[in-house]
């Protein structure tokens, strides 16, 4: 009952194959259901809500009562083109590969060891969705399954975001859209009456603001219920798009970018902050100015003297021979939907190179250690 580090080679490869953009991953669902199939496992592929993402659920019922834990992860990927999959050495090149379809080989992997081993407890379920990746995806899929899908778990382990460290917290983000306008057309420079709402100056005055509360924010921490820095709330623009010609007096202008905020904070909370910003500088201009605030994920925390959260850093030092320091990341991930759903969620998967970047890779050894790591969870959740 050992893993089998040429079964998450190939499963890995065979995944980053089928290419997944966020939004457009049934073809990979499809596949992967296959495989937990052929593993034992019980398989949904819930297609009625997301029928361009199927969400995967596969299941391995135990023989006697127990805890329901769930290994989770995303099959889309980031919509930036990469070079041909392939292995190099212990090596597999391809986007998705990191990004995080070697995890999901090591859900799997972890899954079929379990079956082999015959009696366990509970029930150990894989969930894999499509719609991870912002802005296409804000885990709409997940939210839905642990909402009106009615799907519950004991502990969830979300396979991203750190191997080698314990993530302890990290912040909440959402995109943000500013547009700033006047009434009327563009006109000539010449032919606008004095005192007509200026757009763009109104916009310079907005990026005066977002700057000014970002130095003040990276003075000061914030408190948060995680006791652990997460750094400090930022907001940043991206974008800024407006006018259409040098001597027209231009009737828009957008601003687009992302906030951050620390554990602990709503996004209601957030909105109120960033209203409070703009609101003295439509006054000053004339200007309208609108909000478009849209969260992509909640933040996240959990003790680290938690059960869940003391066994996976037991079980990592077991298969590691080390100690995970913990840490707080501005990074956002599907942690914050399980644990708004009331889940107790850790964060683990194995660690490769270059996610979002032009070309991506992932170490089989390193999917031997995550894979190890999920069994000695499972393991110790059991026990
Ligand atoms: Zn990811």
């Amino acid at each position: 009952m050992s893993v089998d580090a040429s079964r998450l080679r190939d499963l890995t490869l065979e995944l980053v194959q089928v290419e997944s953009p966020t939004g457009d991953t049934a073809a990979v669902a499809r596949l992967y259901a296959r495989r937990l199939e052929e593993l034992g496992m019980e398989v949904e592929l819930l297609d009625e809500q997301f029928p361009r993402t199927p969400i995967v659920v596969g299941r391995l019922r135990g023989d006697r009562p127990g805890p329901t834990i769930v290994l989770n992860g995303h099959l889309d990927t980031v919509p930036i083109p990469h070079e041909a999959p392939r292995i190099e050495s212990e090596t597999i090149v391809g986007r998705g590969s990191a990004d995080m379809k070697g995890a999901l080989a090591c859900a799997a992997e972890a899954a079929r060891v379990v079956a082999e081993r015959g009696s366990f407890p509970g029930e150990l379920v894989i969930v894999a969705i499509g719609l991870h990746e912002a802005p296409g995806g804000r885990g709409e899929d997940l939210t839905w399954l642990l909402g009106e899908g009615g799907f519950t778990a004991d502990y969830a382990v979300v396979c991203e975001l750190a191997g080698d460290s314990f993530v302890a917290a990290h912040m909440g983000q959402a995109t943000v859209e500013i547009e700033v306008s006047r009434p009327g057309m563009p006109t000539h420079e010449l032919q606008t009456p004095k005192g007509t709402p200026h757009p763009l100056l109104a916009a310079g005055k907005v990026i005066a603001a977002l700057e000014a509360r970002t130095a003040e924010l990276a003075t000061s921490e914030h408190a948060n219920p995680a006791e652990l820095s997460v750094g400090a709330e930022t907001y940043f623009l991206g974008e800024l798009h407006g006018g259409d010609f040098y001597n027209r007096f231009p009737t828009t202008c957008r601003l687009v970018g992302t906030r951050r905020w620390q554990p602990g904070k709503q996004l209601a909370e957030v909105q109120e902050e960033f209203d409070a910003l703009l609101a003295p500088i439509a006054g000053e201009t004339g200007c309208t100015i609108e909000l478009d605030l849209r969260l992509v994920r909640d933040s996240y925390w959990i003790d680290p003297e938690e059960k869940l959260a003391v066994a996976l850093r037991e079980s990592y030092r077991e298969v590691a021979g080390n100690e995970q320091p913990l840490i707080g990341m501005k990074v956002v991930a599907d942690g914050a939907i399980f644990h708004q759903a009331g889940i107790p969620t850790v964060y683990h998967g194995p660690v490769g190179t270059g996610a979002h970047a032009d070309v991506e890779t992932m170490g089989v050894p390193e999917l031997v250690r995550a894979t190890r790591v999920y069994l000695a969870l499972l393991e110790r959740l059991w026990a």
